[in-house]
């Protein structure tokens, strides 16, 4: 059973989101509007500023989100997101990715594309050329070739060769639970390689927006799609409130909604750091399967979510400490994230 949360580790968790909005430079208050801010996973440094200069330049939060996104996902040496992604089970690069606007309260979203290395975009056309929110599989190819999205191979020969191996040596460390094996207790759940990015975005004028993407998790079921194309999960945005994405295991961003979760609990007033850790700690309560627990009840995978709030305030926390980026009035700089538990143990 999980751990529950205690006196102590809720002061432990309490201090940490203390100390992160302490070292925050950048907490608007009073209604005081800040100039554009941005929060990413700590990938996305190296585009928090082009994020902001986007903004600045009259681009909606969405758009300079899914432009802040793409060198990311050009990148072949990232191998979490778009080209250069590790493979599924059978070798095959599928990318799922959405975006959300909070002034029209629109989304987009694609699952399980293939051959099309920046899904962000297609995701931006199908919330603003279709009246869907999530094309999947062949049918999204098909409308990313209808819009003229050129089809490459995906796969390189550094992600090959890291899937080639894990095939070669993966007896057991897949994610096929034999039930005659007595299901939960019998399998042991093994972390792979996971990544994504995620980009929240606010402007001057406190309108929001967001989008993740992905290759998913590395070497999954072919089919699999985790929390990053689905709204609510691994992206969400209000734009009254907030906007806030999700990195790590999907599977449990998915069964908590996180990202909308953390719109909810920064919708009640908590700050977006606290709002982030709230869900984490909805989470871990919620996670009871023994494979996915250590001894201590604390759950074995990292999540971490990034938040803005309507004023501007920025923050960001996870199961296990991490680092963030943000784009805040000093510009842009990795945090730490505040740790819902300090220690894997
Ligand atoms: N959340 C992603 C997924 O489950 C993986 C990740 O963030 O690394 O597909």
């Amino acid at each position: 059973m999980p751990r529950p949360v205690t006196r102590r580790s809720f002061l432990k968790i309490s201090a940490a989101g203390a100390a992160t909005t302490a070292s925050c430079a950048y907490a608007p208050r009073g209604g005081r509007k800040p100039g554009p801010v941005a929060v990413s996973s700590r990938n996305g440094l190296n585009s928090m500023e082009l994020v902001g200069e986007k903004m600045a330049a009259g681009l909606p939060p969405v758009d300079a989100a899914v432009l802040g996104v793409e060198p990311v996902e050009n990148d072949p040496n990232d191998t979490s997101v778009g080209y250069g992604g590790l493979p599924n089970e059978d070798g095959v690069v599928t990318l799922d990715s959405c975006v959300m606007d909070g002034p029209s309260g629109l989304a987009g979203a694609v699952a399980h594309l293939e051959n099309v290395k920046n899904p962000a975009q297609v995701a931006l056309k199908v919330m603003r050329r279709t009246d869907h929110v999530l094309l999947v599989g062949a049918g999204a190819l098909e409308f990313a070739r209808a819009h003229g999205f050129r089809e490459e191979n995906l796969l390189t020969e550094r992600a090959r060769k890291r899937w080639l191996r894990w095939k070669e040596q993966h007896s057991g460390k897949d994610d096929w639970i034999d039930p005659t094996d007595n299901g939960d207790y019998g399998k042991e759940w093994i972390e792979r390689p996971t990544g994504t990015i995620h980009i929240g975005a606010r402007n001057a004028a406190g309108d929001l927006g967001g989008c993740t993407t992905t290759s998913g998790l590395a070497f999954k079921i072919p089919g699999r799609v985790g929390d990053s194309p689905l709204i609510g999960c691994g992206n969400y945005c209000d734009n009254d409130h907030g906007v806030a994405g999700a990195t790590g295991r999907g599977e449990a961003a998915i069964i908590a909604n996180g990202a909308a979760r953390t719109v909810r609990y920064m919708a009640e007033g908590m700050s977006p750091t606290d709002a982030c850790l709230a869900t984490l700690r909805d989470v871990a309560r919620m996670t009871r399967t023994a494979r996915l627990l250590r001894a201590s009840g604390q759950p074995d995978f990292q999540l971490k979510f990034y938040a803005i709030n309507k004023a501007g305030d920025v923050g960001a926390g996870s199961m296990y400490p991490s680092k963030y980026a943000r784009l805040v009035a000093n510009g842009a700089e990795l945090a730490d994230t505040a740790a819902l538990f300090e220690e894997r143990n």
